[in-house]
């Protein structure tokens, strides 16, 4: 299973990854993707045919604002501390 998080500050609210991956990503009300698993946390693990939508996704963002691993992410505050 793979994990992934949208960086909110480099995302140019393209909307591209919405297309590719409705299931897993959506846009706030500026424009800016999240992925919808998990409120952008990057905790809920992708997989099975979503998987695939995912890597469509990677591939289409124009600014590598889609993050993804094969762990979950640390929440934001542990990255901080
Ligand atoms: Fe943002 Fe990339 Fe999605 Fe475009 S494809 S909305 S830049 S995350």
């Amino acid at each position: 299973a793979k994990f992934t998080r949208v960086d909110q500050d480099t995302c140019i609210a393209c909307g591209a990854c919405g297309g590719v991956a409705p299931d897993i990503f959506d846009y706030d009300d500026e424009g800016f993707s999240f992925s919808i698993l998990d409120d952008n946390q990057g905790i809920t693990p992708v997989e099975g045919e979503l998987e695939d939508d995912l890597m469509d996704a990677l591939d289409g963002c124009p600014t590598e604002s889609i993050k993804i691993q094969d762990k979950p992410f640390a929440h934001i505050e542990e990255e901080k501390a």
